[in-house]
Protein backbone atom coordinates (compact mmCIF):
# COMPACT_ATOMS: atom_id res chain seq x y z
CA UNK A 1 0.00 0.00 0.00
CA UNK A 2 1.24 3.26 -1.21
CA UNK A 3 2.15 5.70 2.07
CA UNK A 4 0.11 8.58 0.38
CA UNK A 5 -3.34 6.37 -0.22
CA UNK A 6 -2.83 4.73 2.76
CA UNK A 7 -3.19 4.80 6.21
CA UNK A 8 -1.29 5.62 8.42
CA UNK A 9 -3.30 5.68 11.69
CA UNK A 10 -5.90 3.51 12.47
CA UNK A 11 -8.16 6.61 13.15
CA UNK A 12 -7.72 7.09 9.34
CA UNK A 13 -8.68 3.70 8.59
CA UNK A 14 -11.63 3.43 11.04
CA UNK A 15 -13.06 6.51 9.09
CA UNK A 16 -12.94 4.89 5.90
CA UNK A 17 -14.53 1.75 7.29
CA UNK A 18 -17.66 4.38 8.80
CA UNK A 19 -17.71 5.77 5.12
CA UNK A 20 -18.23 2.71 3.59
CA UNK A 21 -20.53 1.37 6.13
CA UNK A 22 -22.68 4.02 5.69
CA UNK A 23 -22.58 3.47 1.53
CA UNK A 24 -22.74 -0.32 1.62
CA UNK A 25 -24.38 -1.86 5.05
CA UNK A 26 -25.14 -4.66 5.26
CA UNK A 27 -22.44 -6.77 3.45
CA UNK A 28 -23.23 -8.91 1.21
CA UNK A 29 -25.98 -7.42 -0.12
CA UNK A 30 -26.12 -5.86 -3.54
CA UNK A 31 -26.66 -2.27 -2.91
CA UNK A 32 -30.14 -0.68 -3.96
CA UNK A 33 -31.42 -4.39 -4.05
CA UNK A 34 -35.05 -3.70 -4.18
CA UNK A 35 -35.47 -7.58 -3.12
CA UNK A 36 -33.16 -7.14 -0.61
CA UNK A 37 -35.51 -8.03 3.06
CA UNK A 38 -32.80 -5.91 5.61
CA UNK A 39 -33.58 -3.26 7.39
CA UNK A 40 -33.64 -0.38 4.64
CA UNK A 41 -31.90 2.82 6.98
CA UNK A 42 -28.90 2.16 9.31
CA UNK A 43 -26.86 4.68 11.49
CA UNK A 44 -23.90 4.74 11.74
CA UNK A 45 -21.36 5.71 14.91
CA UNK A 46 -17.79 5.24 16.21
CA UNK A 47 -16.20 4.93 19.55
CA UNK A 48 -19.32 4.24 21.11
CA UNK A 49 -19.68 1.76 24.26
CA UNK A 50 -20.02 1.22 27.89
CA UNK A 51 -17.63 2.08 30.65
CA UNK A 52 -16.34 -1.72 30.08
CA UNK A 53 -16.07 -1.79 26.54
CA UNK A 54 -16.06 0.73 23.32
CA UNK A 55 -16.31 0.03 20.08
CA UNK A 56 -14.62 1.35 17.08
CA UNK A 57 -17.72 1.56 14.90
CA UNK A 58 -21.34 0.94 15.10
CA UNK A 59 -24.35 0.63 12.70
CA UNK A 60 -27.44 0.44 13.88
CA UNK A 61 -30.00 -0.78 11.90
CA UNK A 62 -33.54 1.03 11.95
CA UNK A 63 -37.01 0.84 11.14
CA UNK A 64 -36.95 4.05 8.56
CA UNK A 65 -40.71 4.39 9.68
CA UNK A 66 -39.88 4.55 13.54
CA UNK A 67 -36.49 6.46 12.86
CA UNK A 68 -38.92 9.12 11.54
CA UNK A 69 -41.12 9.39 14.38
CA UNK A 70 -37.67 9.54 16.68
CA UNK A 71 -37.08 12.99 15.32
CA UNK A 72 -40.12 14.73 17.06
CA UNK A 73 -37.89 14.55 20.48
CA UNK A 74 -34.48 16.61 18.69
CA UNK A 75 -32.00 16.11 16.84
CA UNK A 76 -29.51 15.63 19.96
CA UNK A 77 -28.98 12.25 21.94
CA UNK A 78 -31.25 11.59 25.07
CA UNK A 79 -29.18 10.28 27.94
CA UNK A 80 -30.66 7.25 30.12
CA UNK A 81 -32.47 9.86 32.54
CA UNK A 82 -33.79 11.16 29.55
CA UNK A 83 -34.96 7.81 28.02
CA UNK A 84 -36.56 6.99 31.37
CA UNK A 85 -38.66 10.16 30.99
CA UNK A 86 -39.99 9.89 27.55
CA UNK A 87 -40.59 5.73 27.27
CA UNK A 88 -42.59 5.84 30.24
CA UNK A 89 -44.35 9.15 30.16
CA UNK A 90 -48.14 9.05 29.92
CA UNK A 91 -50.79 10.09 27.29
CA UNK A 92 -52.89 11.47 30.15
CA UNK A 93 -51.42 14.11 32.93
CA UNK A 94 -50.08 12.76 35.94
CA UNK A 95 -47.83 13.10 38.83
CA UNK A 96 -44.72 12.14 37.56
CA UNK A 97 -43.65 9.54 40.78
CA UNK A 98 -47.15 8.03 40.04
CA UNK A 99 -46.56 7.89 36.07
CA UNK A 100 -42.68 6.84 35.91
CA UNK A 101 -41.37 3.73 37.51
CA UNK A 102 -39.44 3.97 40.55
CA UNK A 103 -35.53 4.64 39.72
CA UNK A 104 -33.00 2.81 41.66
CA UNK A 105 -32.06 6.76 42.80
CA UNK A 106 -33.32 9.39 44.25
CA UNK A 107 -36.54 10.98 42.87
CA UNK A 108 -35.11 14.72 42.95
CA UNK A 109 -32.76 13.54 39.93
CA UNK A 110 -36.15 12.37 37.88
CA UNK A 111 -37.38 15.52 38.35
CA UNK A 112 -34.45 17.60 37.10
CA UNK A 113 -34.49 15.38 34.01
CA UNK A 114 -38.05 16.25 33.89
CA UNK A 115 -37.01 19.70 33.51
CA UNK A 116 -34.44 18.93 31.23
CA UNK A 117 -37.16 17.42 28.92
CA UNK A 118 -39.96 20.27 29.49
CA UNK A 119 -37.04 22.30 28.19
CA UNK A 120 -35.92 20.96 24.84
CA UNK A 121 -39.82 20.45 24.43
CA UNK A 122 -39.79 16.78 24.79
CA UNK A 123 -42.19 16.43 27.29
CA UNK A 124 -45.68 18.26 28.49
CA UNK A 125 -45.41 19.68 32.32
CA UNK A 126 -47.66 21.74 34.32
CA UNK A 127 -48.22 22.80 38.16
CA UNK A 128 -50.80 20.89 39.91
CA UNK A 129 -50.32 22.96 43.48
CA UNK A 130 -46.93 21.91 44.46
CA UNK A 131 -46.54 19.01 42.58
CA UNK A 132 -45.12 18.63 38.89
CA UNK A 133 -47.27 17.27 36.16
CA UNK A 134 -46.02 15.31 32.79
CA UNK A 135 -47.68 14.48 29.55
CA UNK A 136 -45.83 12.71 26.82
CA UNK A 137 -45.76 14.65 23.52
CA UNK A 138 -45.80 11.08 21.74
CA UNK A 139 -45.06 8.09 22.20
CA UNK A 140 -41.56 7.22 22.01
CA UNK A 141 -40.95 5.04 18.74
CA UNK A 142 -39.51 1.11 18.59
CA UNK A 143 -36.85 2.65 16.31
CA UNK A 144 -33.64 0.52 17.19
CA UNK A 145 -34.15 -2.92 15.24
CA UNK A 146 -30.07 -4.35 15.64
CA UNK A 147 -27.04 -3.07 17.23
CA UNK A 148 -23.91 -4.36 15.26
CA UNK A 149 -20.29 -3.38 16.47
CA UNK A 150 -17.23 -3.53 14.22
CA UNK A 151 -13.45 -3.53 15.73
CA UNK A 152 -10.89 -2.25 12.66
CA UNK A 153 -7.89 -3.47 12.88
CA UNK A 154 -6.33 -3.09 9.53
CA UNK A 155 -2.70 -5.34 10.02
CA UNK A 156 -4.50 -8.36 11.88
CA UNK A 157 -1.14 -10.06 13.31
CA UNK A 158 -0.75 -12.67 15.65
CA UNK A 159 -0.44 -10.62 18.79
CA UNK A 160 -3.10 -8.32 17.88
CA UNK A 161 -5.53 -11.22 16.94
CA UNK A 162 -5.05 -12.74 20.91
CA UNK A 163 -5.92 -8.85 22.05
CA UNK A 164 -8.91 -8.63 19.88
CA UNK A 165 -9.99 -12.18 20.79
CA UNK A 166 -10.50 -11.61 24.40
CA UNK A 167 -12.63 -8.09 23.51
CA UNK A 168 -14.78 -9.87 21.26
CA UNK A 169 -15.46 -13.01 23.51
CA UNK A 170 -16.54 -10.75 25.84
CA UNK A 171 -18.70 -9.09 23.58
CA UNK A 172 -20.04 -12.44 22.46
CA UNK A 173 -20.59 -13.11 26.14
CA UNK A 174 -22.33 -9.82 26.80
CA UNK A 175 -24.93 -10.03 23.74
CA UNK A 176 -25.25 -6.32 23.99
CA UNK A 177 -24.62 -6.42 20.06
CA UNK A 178 -26.66 -8.65 17.48
CA UNK A 179 -23.43 -9.30 15.53
CA UNK A 180 -19.82 -8.45 15.85
CA UNK A 181 -17.09 -8.13 13.36
CA UNK A 182 -13.72 -7.90 12.54
CA UNK A 183 -12.53 -5.52 9.60
CA UNK A 184 -8.99 -5.72 8.61
CA UNK A 185 -7.21 -5.09 5.44
CA UNK A 186 -7.02 -7.08 2.65
CA UNK A 187 -3.69 -9.05 1.60
CA UNK A 188 -4.12 -11.06 -0.90
CA UNK A 189 -4.00 -13.95 0.93
CA UNK A 190 -6.88 -15.50 3.17
CA UNK A 191 -6.95 -14.96 6.56
CA UNK A 192 -4.63 -17.17 8.04
CA UNK A 193 -6.02 -19.91 10.42
CA UNK A 194 -3.89 -19.35 13.21
CA UNK A 195 -5.82 -16.07 12.83
CA UNK A 196 -9.13 -16.87 12.65
CA UNK A 197 -8.42 -19.58 15.48
CA UNK A 198 -7.70 -16.43 18.08
CA UNK A 199 -10.85 -14.69 17.39
CA UNK A 200 -14.38 -16.40 18.00
CA UNK A 201 -16.16 -17.91 16.20
CA UNK A 202 -19.39 -15.82 16.55
CA UNK A 203 -17.06 -13.27 15.21
CA UNK A 204 -17.33 -12.03 11.52
CA UNK A 205 -14.52 -10.92 9.19
CA UNK A 206 -14.89 -8.13 6.64
CA UNK A 207 -11.76 -7.82 4.69
CA UNK A 208 -10.99 -4.13 3.25
CA UNK A 209 -9.81 -2.70 0.09
CA UNK A 210 -9.10 1.32 0.47
CA UNK A 211 -6.05 1.91 -1.65
CA UNK A 212 -7.96 3.15 -4.42
CA UNK A 213 -10.49 5.17 -2.22
CA UNK A 214 -13.34 3.76 -0.50
CA UNK A 215 -16.45 2.68 -2.37
CA UNK A 216 -19.28 0.36 -1.97
CA UNK A 217 -17.34 -2.43 -2.94
CA UNK A 218 -14.61 -1.78 -0.94
CA UNK A 219 -15.10 -4.55 1.65
CA UNK A 220 -15.99 -8.58 1.18
CA UNK A 221 -17.31 -10.89 4.19
CA UNK A 222 -14.36 -13.38 5.02
CA UNK A 223 -16.33 -14.68 7.96
CA UNK A 224 -20.12 -14.61 9.11
CA UNK A 225 -21.18 -13.77 12.32
CA UNK A 226 -23.65 -15.63 14.16
CA UNK A 227 -26.55 -13.78 15.63
CA UNK A 228 -25.39 -13.28 19.73
CA UNK A 229 -27.93 -14.62 22.38
CA UNK A 230 -28.18 -11.85 25.27
CA UNK A 231 -27.58 -12.45 28.43
CA UNK A 232 -28.86 -10.00 30.09
CA UNK A 233 -32.31 -9.35 30.88
CA UNK A 234 -34.68 -8.06 28.57
CA UNK A 235 -35.28 -4.92 30.66
CA UNK A 236 -31.88 -4.05 30.98
CA UNK A 237 -30.52 -4.90 27.47
CA UNK A 238 -33.42 -2.61 26.11
CA UNK A 239 -32.36 0.44 27.87
CA UNK A 240 -28.47 -0.18 27.48
CA UNK A 241 -29.25 -0.84 23.82
CA UNK A 242 -31.10 2.22 23.46
CA UNK A 243 -28.66 4.35 25.12
CA UNK A 244 -26.18 3.72 22.62
CA UNK A 245 -28.83 4.02 19.74
CA UNK A 246 -29.54 7.28 20.56
CA UNK A 247 -25.49 8.15 20.62
CA UNK A 248 -24.89 7.04 17.89
CA UNK A 249 -28.30 9.23 16.36
CA UNK A 250 -26.88 12.52 18.29
CA UNK A 251 -23.35 11.93 17.20
CA UNK A 252 -23.10 10.55 14.17
CA UNK A 253 -19.06 9.11 13.26
CA UNK A 254 -17.64 12.45 11.69
CA UNK A 255 -17.62 14.38 15.25
CA UNK A 256 -13.61 14.52 15.07
CA UNK A 257 -14.10 17.89 13.95
CA UNK A 258 -14.65 19.03 17.66
CA UNK A 259 -11.37 17.23 18.73
CA UNK A 260 -8.91 17.87 15.95
CA UNK A 261 -7.13 20.86 14.59
CA UNK A 262 -9.08 22.09 11.38
CA UNK A 263 -8.50 25.69 12.69
CA UNK A 264 -4.49 24.44 11.55
CA UNK A 265 -3.12 25.90 8.45
CA UNK A 266 -1.63 22.34 7.96
CA UNK A 267 -4.98 20.42 7.95
CA UNK A 268 -6.79 19.16 5.02
CA UNK A 269 -9.13 16.64 4.62
CA UNK A 270 -8.28 14.59 1.05
CA UNK A 271 -11.34 12.91 -0.57
CA UNK A 272 -10.30 9.35 -1.14
CA UNK A 273 -12.89 7.61 -3.11
CA UNK A 274 -16.35 8.49 -1.61
CA UNK A 275 -14.85 9.70 2.24
CA UNK A 276 -12.79 12.32 3.22
CA UNK A 277 -9.64 12.02 6.00
CA UNK A 278 -7.69 14.26 7.33
CA UNK A 279 -4.45 14.96 5.71
CA UNK A 280 -1.87 16.65 7.67
CA UNK A 281 0.36 19.27 5.25
CA UNK A 282 3.02 19.50 7.72
CA UNK A 283 3.60 15.90 8.53
CA UNK A 284 2.81 14.64 5.74
CA UNK A 285 0.61 12.00 6.40
CA UNK A 286 -3.10 11.12 8.05
CA UNK A 287 -2.80 12.42 11.21
CA UNK A 288 -4.36 10.71 13.96
CA UNK A 289 -7.02 12.09 16.38
CA UNK A 290 -4.49 12.27 19.30
CA UNK A 291 -2.04 13.87 17.00
CA UNK A 292 -3.58 16.71 16.17
CA UNK A 293 -4.52 18.17 18.86
CA UNK A 294 -3.16 21.81 20.21
CA UNK A 295 0.07 19.87 22.17
CA UNK A 296 1.25 19.28 18.44
CA UNK A 297 4.25 20.85 17.98
CA UNK A 298 3.51 21.56 14.27
CA UNK A 299 0.36 23.01 15.07
CA UNK A 300 0.04 26.46 13.39
CA UNK A 301 -3.20 28.06 13.68
CA UNK A 302 -4.69 29.74 10.67
CA UNK A 303 -4.17 33.23 10.68
CA UNK A 304 -6.98 35.39 11.42
CA UNK A 305 -7.22 37.01 7.55
CA UNK A 306 -8.21 33.94 6.44
CA UNK A 307 -10.87 33.90 8.93
CA UNK A 308 -12.16 37.19 7.99
CA UNK A 309 -11.25 37.66 4.39
CA UNK A 310 -13.95 34.28 3.81
CA UNK A 311 -11.15 32.36 2.39
CA UNK A 312 -11.62 30.40 0.43
CA UNK A 313 -15.69 30.60 0.70
CA UNK A 314 -16.24 32.00 4.02
CA UNK A 315 -14.09 32.05 6.98
CA UNK A 316 -11.14 30.28 6.09
CA UNK A 317 -9.60 26.49 5.45
CA UNK A 318 -10.50 25.51 9.32
CA UNK A 319 -14.07 26.83 8.89
CA UNK A 320 -15.01 25.55 5.99
CA UNK A 321 -13.76 21.71 6.88
CA UNK A 322 -15.60 22.22 10.21
CA UNK A 323 -19.00 23.23 8.42
CA UNK A 324 -18.62 20.51 5.41
CA UNK A 325 -18.00 17.91 8.08
CA UNK A 326 -21.09 19.35 10.67
CA UNK A 327 -22.98 19.59 7.08
CA UNK A 328 -22.02 15.79 6.24
CA UNK A 329 -22.87 14.70 10.18
CA UNK A 330 -26.54 16.24 9.92
CA UNK A 331 -27.37 14.37 6.27
CA UNK A 332 -26.28 11.23 8.49
CA UNK A 333 -29.18 12.07 10.83
CA UNK A 334 -31.52 13.00 7.74
S1 LIG B 1 0.34 20.15 12.30
FE1 LIG B 1 -0.46 19.03 14.06
S2 LIG B 1 -2.31 20.13 14.66
FE2 LIG B 1 -1.77 20.83 12.58
S3 LIG B 1 -2.97 19.48 11.20
FE3 LIG B 1 -0.95 18.53 11.50
S4 LIG B 1 -1.24 17.09 13.20
FE4 LIG B 1 -2.97 18.54 13.24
Amino acid sequence: MSQSAGFDSEFSYELCVCRWAELAWPPGEPVGDPDSTAATTHIVARQLGTHKRRWDTVVVEVDPAELEKRAAFGDAELDSDLLHIVRNAPAEWAWYREALPKPDYPWRYVREAVHRAADRDILHTRRAGNRIEIKRIAPYPDWLVRLVAIENKPDLDASAARRLGDQLSHDVGVGLADEVWVATRRTGELVEPALLEALPVEAGILTTEFDDGVDAESAQIDWHPTVLTPTHDAAHRTARRLELAERAYGRGWRGYHETMRPDCRAFELRRHGRALVPWCRAKGCHQSASMCAGSCADFSPEPPAWRMRGWPIAGGPGAASRRLLADRADRDNS
